[in-house]
Order: structure tokens, then sequence, then C-alpha cells
């Protein structure tokens, strides 16, 4: 996995499954610590991530 901002290759790759049953990854960066979640190869914002988050806590 290369970082999208430095191309770096030291990125730290964590897989998550969100409550409604999505899976995203949430990388991180070592090199620039740049962050950023992907759902199905599709980067997405965490704001849209924390949104699934809260829309299923309720
Ligand atoms: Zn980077």
């Amino acid at each position: 996995m290369k970082c999208l901002r430095c191309s770096q290759t030291d990125v730290l790759v964590i897989d998550h499954v969100l409550p409604d049953g999505t899976e995203v990854k949430f990388f991180w960066c070592h090199s620039c610590e740049e962050k950023w979640w992907d759902r199905d190869g599709e980067k997405i914002d965490v704001t849209e991530v924390l949104e699934i988050v809260r829309r299923n806590r309720e």
C-alpha cells in the first residue's frame, strides 16, 4: 500500500467492521502521518465513517 500523499509504502493498515456491517480499512502513513479511510477500495471521509457509527448507535 502506498501513501496517497508522500507515496512511501510504510503504511499501517487496520481492518474495521462498522456497526452496520460495512467493512472499512484505516490507513496511517508512518512517514508523513497522513490518515485516511477506505471502503470497497474507495477513499471515504472520516466524517462518513463517524456518521455510520452514529446512525447505528441509535
Ligand atoms: Zn505519507
